[in-house]
């Protein structure tokens, strides 16, 4: 049976485990930097509040590789939270053991409390038995709301979650599994995906099932170096993965039997390195030796532009050159502008740097959805079933 929502939940008086992901950035001082994280799981934590649930929340925080580390501990954001929330946030010492189930047992109904960083052990990456039933013993309902994280099969994301008989996702799960899902079977056409950012291997999979179902796929920055490379051009210092020349070449070769246009950059804008003030544009066969290919050159963002306008369907992952780095930035910026103009179709934008482009060029508003989850939005897109949302099926 399909996964329930918090909404159909019966909350009142139970311990609701809520599976977050407020794996947020830290500031030098130990603060939380950036709390996109937190507050995108409020709507789920108030609704529960409001139901008289009594909220276990559970989370990982950064790599701190399966044991207590004072660094990446909950405390600032169980601080951020009991400020967003305007009540107390208890925070207990671990994230499984006697202090864990005192802090749990000690809820009210509307209380809430944290437990401490689920990866302070093992057993949460290990999906471990132990760990799973330890956590699970929190639980009346079990709720999750990491979107992030539901493609890794760990304890609290699956693990647990056959010990618990009432779950469901939270509202940001479900929003994500939603508007991840128009992409996937029927879409309205031109379907066009654009693919760009660093790594070739990561995104492989996600390259060949498009292959079956999109009508356009445009490759930019660093992947598409190793593409062009593939293809016999000289690439100069750029960022090419030459271990992954071969997997590029069969996927250009499925590519064409497939009949699917794949449109690799004409122009590129090059330099010394992702330091210097200012590129300069260069055909994309010929980088010269000592310059390295940061971002696509204007003809090459007129060629995707052109495309966008006409697409009704866009999936877009990966910049398309080191826009972190203003003299590179402008076929990034480009992209997310003419994503905005797609008109009454679906936009979607999944991966980290990607949803820092689109805020960047300011247009986040004017597209259809924007992903939490890096790795999770590629992988759902790519149609694989993700282990944390199978597993509240029934
Ligand atoms: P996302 O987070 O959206 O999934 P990736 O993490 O795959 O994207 O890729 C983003 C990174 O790729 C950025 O750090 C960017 O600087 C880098 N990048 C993009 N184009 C190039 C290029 N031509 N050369 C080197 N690095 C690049
Ligand atoms: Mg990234």
């Amino acid at each position: 049976m399909a996964a329930k929502t918090i909404a159909e939940l019966d909350l009142q008086g139970r311990r609701v485990f809520i599976r977050v992901d407020f794996n947020v950035p830290l500031t030098p001082a130990g603060g939380v930097s950036d709390a996109t994280r937190i507050r995108e799981s409020l709507p789920t934590i108030t609704h529960a509040i409001e139901r008289g649930a009594r909220v276990v929340l559970a989370s990982h925080l950064g790599r701190p590789k399966g044991r207590p580390r004072p660094e990446f501990s909950m405390l600032p954001v169980a601080a951020y939270l009991a400020e967003a929330l305007g009540q107390d946030v208890v925070l207990a010492d671990e994230p499984a053991g006697d202090g864990a189930k005192k802090v749990v047992n000690d809820l009210r109904d509307g209380g809430v409390a944290i437990l401490e960083n689920l990866r302070f052990t093992p057993g949460e990456e290990a999906n471990d038995e132990n760990f799973s039933r330890a956590l699970a013993a929190y639980a009346d309902v079990y709720v999750n709301d990491a979107f992030g994280t539901a493609h890794r099969a760990h304890a609290s994301t699956v693990g647990m979650v056959k010990y618990v008989s009432n779950k469901g996702m939270g509202f940001l799960m479900d929003r994500e599994a939603k508007m991840l899902s128009k992409l996937l079977g029927e879409v309205a056409r031109p379907f066009v995906a654009i693919i760009g950012g660093a790594k070739v291997l990561d995104k492989i999979g996600l390259l060949e099932s498009l292959l079956g179902r999109a009508d356009a796929v445009c490759l930019g920055g660093a992947m598409a170096n190793t593409f062009l490379c593939a293809k016999g051009a000289s690439m100069g210092r750029s960022l090419v993965e030459s271990s992954k020349l071969p997997i590029a070449r069969a996927f250009l070769a499925k590519a064409e039997a497939s009949g699917v246009q794949i449109l690799l950059p004409r122009d590129l804008v090059v330099a010394e390195d992702a330091k210097a003030l200012a590129g300069t544009v260069v055909s994309a066969t010929q980088v010269p030796d000592d310059r390295a290919a940061l971002d696509i050159g204007p003809e090459s963002i007129a060629e995707v532009s052109g495309v966008l306008a006409r697409a009704r369907t866009v999936f877009w992952n990966g910049p398309m050159g080191v826009f972190e780095a203003q003299p590179f930035a402008a076929g990034t910026i480009a992209v997310a502008k003419a994503l905005a103009q797609v008109m009454g179709g679906t936009t979607v934008v999944g991966g980290g740097d990607s949803v820092a482009a689109v805020h960047r060029a300011g247009v986040a508003s004017s597209i259809t959805h924007i992903s939490t989850g890096g790795g999770a939005s590629l992988e759902f897109i790519e149609g694989k079933k993700l282990p944390g949302l199978a597993a509240l099926e029934s």
